[in-house]
């Protein structure tokens, strides 16, 4: 039996609906395959904790999560608690803690989901957008100057590194060969931003003679909203900036039907430290409590936690029932349907349980 450490850090609004739907699929796969068990520990991590303490996580709370095979994260955002404190108290402090400087995020149009783009059906839009996680404009650095004064000023600093580009760029390159079109859009604005943008453009040169089976291109990011509206069929592996491709992502998710389809996973690819796995949304304290959140994007990034850890039967098995059940139209109404997010998850159990792929 192949046995594995798993932190479910559930935290805010609907992050513990979505991960507790998670963690009942994931059940259903074991008892269904019976060859490997997850072990899983909680975490009341989040916004509750903050106001009972005083931060989102006890100080030691990225050591505890070291000795962990995967993470398994909900969402943070409390409507009372601003959200800068919430993600940069938890979030991303295990994302830069452990480098997981790869932030995956694949979108397909999955059976049975409409895309808002007309005539854009499944097999029309199959799109894995990397994301650099560990700096870029989301590094931290920057500063108030004069707080409140008129003459305030305020800096939010992007910081670039060859290391940290020249490793997303292969990351992305290495991606975009392992699939089937074999196709990379390296994603920058290096026309207005003419410093750490025009390195990433050139970056891009340097590494692509080491995949010369794969297509690539520019695009400039604006740009490259209207592409992936008009023309989703152009595109395949997509690599952008922290904030370029948190953007781009969130698009990406509502032209494939809904933010809570949208799975990711925060991946150190020298697997010196624990990846995490989320769906892309965050709590959406709209709808949290109602029990209509859709579970199909953290089912999905469970999928991609097994699978990164090598358990790729069960992931298929777990992507097949989910895209069985979203076919037959069992669906959350954020997707046009009717169903819970419990409906949406006893069906997948279901279907698990009965399948023999
Ligand atoms: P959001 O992703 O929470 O919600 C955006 C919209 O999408 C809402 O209308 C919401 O109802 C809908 N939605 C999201 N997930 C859904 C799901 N699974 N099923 C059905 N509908 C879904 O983004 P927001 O409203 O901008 O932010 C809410 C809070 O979440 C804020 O505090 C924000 O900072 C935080 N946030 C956290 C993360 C994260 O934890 N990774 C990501 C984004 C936003
Ligand atoms: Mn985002």
């Amino acid at each position: 039996m192949r046995e594995y450490e798993i932190a479910a850090i559930p935290a805010d609004g609907i992050g513990p609906e979505v991960i507790a739907a998670g963690l009942q699929a994931l059940e259903a796969l074991q008892r269904r395959c019976g060859d490997f068990k997850l072990r899983v520990q909680h975490f009341d991590w989040g916004s509750d904790y903050y106001k009972a303490h005083g931060r989102m996580m006890p100080e030691d709370g990225v050591a505890q999560l070291k000795r962990f095979d995967a993470i398994f994260f909900g969402a943070v955002g409390a409507p009372d608690v601003p959200d800068d404190i919430t993600l940069w108290g938890l979030r991303l402090p295990i994302c830069q803690g452990f480098d997981q400087y790869a932030n995956v995020r694949p979108t397909r149009i999955l059976p049975g989901i409409v895309s808002p783009l007309a005539g854009v059906g499944p097999g029309d839009l199959d799109w894995v957008i990397v994301r650099e996680n560990s700096e870029g404009e989301y590094s931290g650095h920057g500063g108030r100057a004069h707080r409140g004064l008129p003459e305030e000023v305020g800096t939010e600093v992007a910081i670039f590194t060859r290391v940290g580009v020249t490793r997303i760029m292969s990351y992305a390159f290495r991606l975009a060969q392992s699939r089937p079109r074999k196709l990379l859009t390296v994603v920058t604005k290096s026309n207005a931003q003419r410093h750490g943008m025009v390195m990433w453009d050139e970056i891009a040169a340097e590494v692509a003679p080491e995949f010369p089976d794969v297509a690539w291109d520019k695009m400039l990011v604006d740009a490259m909203t209207v592409r992936m509206t008009l023309k989703p069929r152009s595109l395949d592996t997509i690599v952008a900036t922290n904030l370029h491709a948190d953007i781009l992502s969130d698009l990406a998710g509502a032209l494939a039907g809904s933010l809570g389809v949208a799975p990711t996973a925060n991946i150190d690819p020298e697997r010196r430290y624990p990846s995490m796995f989320e769906p892309i949304h965050g709590s959406a304290f709209d709808i949290a409590g109602k029990g209509i959140a859709n579970p199909v994007a953290t089912f999905w990034t469970a999928a991609q936690m097994l699978e990164h850890l090598g358990e790729s039967a069960a992931a298929a098995r777990l992507m097949n029932a989910v895209e069985s059940v979203t076919s037959e139209g069992v669906l959350t109404p954020d997707v046009g349907g009717t169903a819970t997010t419990q409906a949406v998850t006893d069906a997948v159990c279901r279907t698990i349980r009965g399948s023999n792929v």
